[in-house]
């Protein structure tokens, strides 16, 4: 339900908004991480990264990396959250399927079956991090600074995702939107 929501959503916004002046774009300052609005025709100034313009969707060919836009906000929010004294790490972004698909048959062998590896590891046809839109945050021995980015996320378009990954966030709104509600894990997504 999820995807399509996004896609969904991908092909009314130029409907809905035909000129893209009326489309925000966000936008934070290379250095000071100022963050500004402006629109997808002006798009961001040479001195600025961008944070994209909506939810962070999948791109059409498999991604080697993380999302550039999905770094471009953990950088914002990192330098946000070092002013208050808070040190944000990524610990585990874009991983391969092939990679995702190992971890998630080292969970099965572990757990025993398929639905419940699932609660622990996304299998690789679910997983965000293959696709690159998926970050780990101060895992595993930082849970006090990654509630900073689960408190102050929406700001700049992170949010927690699953009730029983305190670490794991997705770039799945825009900038100043409300998070949607936590999901109970990754198994809420086979059901869709
Ligand atoms: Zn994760």
């Amino acid at each position: 339900m999820k995807r399509f929501g996004v896609i969904l959503a991908l092909f009314l916004l130029p409907v809905s908004k035909a000129n893209g002046v009326d489309i925000p774009e966000f936008c934070a300052h290379k250095t000071t991480f100022e963050m500004r609005t402006t629109n997808v025709i002006k798009r961001c100034n040479e001195d600025e990264i961008s944070l994209g313009s909506g939810p962070i969707t999948a791109s059409l060919t498999a991604p080697k990396a993380l999302n550039e836009t999905l770094e471009n906000r953990f950088r914002t929010a990192q330098a946000s959250a070092a002013k208050e004294g808070v040190n944000l790490q990524i610990t585990s972004g874009y991983r391969s399927i092939e990679r995702q698909r190992f971890l998630f048959d080292q969970a099965v062998q572990k757990y025993g079956s398929y639905k419940t590896a699932a609660k622990w590891v996304a299998p690789p046809e679910i997983s965000n991090h293959p696709l690159g839109l998926a970050i780990d945050v101060n895992y595993p021995n930082d849970p006090k600074a990654a509630k900073w980015l689960e408190v102050n996320g929406y700001k700049f378009g992170l949010c927690r995702v699953f009730k029983n990954e305190w670490w794991h966030f997705e770039g799945n709104i825009a900038p100043g939107w409300k998070c949607p509600k936590l999901l109970k894990d990754a198994r809420a997504l086979l059901q869709s």
